[in-house]
């Protein structure tokens, strides 16, 4: 199944979840069968031999590509939740959203000094969640080795937002 292929599955819906926004919806490609396994084997082909440890998802779309990479890679899985939701001890970044903040937090042992972790999340729009992601990250001690992501919203300028760490998107809009 090629690239165009996955594109056309993707389903456009204008103004959701707010007037003005164009939300795209993965879901018909999660659920095709053929379709989703490729979409994970093309997210994931950059880094089959980059040394990944872990692969750090984001709440929730995000864990549904990051879970099965991480099981592709034989890497450990981070999840990246929204503030209250975590056991145990986190780090907490707060970032700013179109209207007001939001905060994602990550637990404090998800990764330490020498792992080196792939975060995997479906779209990249402004980029304030991947700088957040990556603020986590670097606070707990890992190092980034990159950002893998279904779909770019180019005219965002969301890569401006991740500083020196390489993105990699399958499709851009
Ligand atoms: P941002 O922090 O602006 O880069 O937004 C990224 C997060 O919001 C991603 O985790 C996406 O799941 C979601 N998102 C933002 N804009 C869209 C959109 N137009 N269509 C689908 N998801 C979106």
């Amino acid at each position: 199944m090629s690239v165009e292929s996955i594109r056309s599955l993707i389903r456009e819906i204008p103004d959701y979840p707010k007037p003005g926004v164009l939300f795209y919806d993965i879901t018909p490609v999660l659920g095709d069968g053929p379709a989703f396994r490729e979409l994970l084997e093309l997210m994931v082909e950059p880094y089959r031999d980059a040394g990944i440890t872990k692969v750090a998802g984001i709440e929730a779309r995000g864990f549904t590509l990051a879970a099965p990479i991480a099981y592709i890679l034989g890497a450990g899985f981070i999840p990246v939740r929204k503030a209250g939701k975590l056991p145990h001890d986190t780090h907490e970044e707060t970032y700013e959203l179109e209207y007001g903040v939001d905060s994602l937090e990550v637990h404090v042992d998800a990764a330490s000094e020498g792992d080196r972790v792939l975060i995997v999340d479906d779209v990249i729009a402004t980029g304030g969640t991947a700088g957040a992601v990556i603020a986590l990250l670097n606070a707990v001690g890992a190092e980034v080795a990159g950002f893998s992501v279904f779909i770019e919203l180019t005219f965002l300028n969301g890569r401006e937002r991740m500083g020196a760490v390489p993105l990699h998107a399958l499709l851009e809009f």
